[in-house]
């Protein structure tokens, strides 16, 4: 799950690496990472590493949130 063939490149704006993941655009783009409008989103190893830290953020946050 979550492999993907070779030579696909990252579908972040301006980049040109290979991707190694491929996520929803949806997920992605709630993470704040500038992506097309293609359906699914393939993010190279630098950028998958960004969107991990942003969602984590995020959860982080929620927790903080609940905390009161
Ligand atoms: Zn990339």
């Amino acid at each position: 799950m979550g492999q993907i063939a070779k030579g696909v490149g990252c579908s972040v704006v301006g980049c040109d690496n290979q991707a190694i993941r491929s996520l929803s655009t949806e997920k992605v783009s709630t993470a704040g990472l500038k992506v097309g409008e293609r359906r699914r989103t393939y993010l190279c190893k630098a950028h998958y590493k960004e969107y991990k830290r942003k969602t984590k953020k995020e959860k982080m946050a929620e927790k903080w949130r609940y905390k009161g």
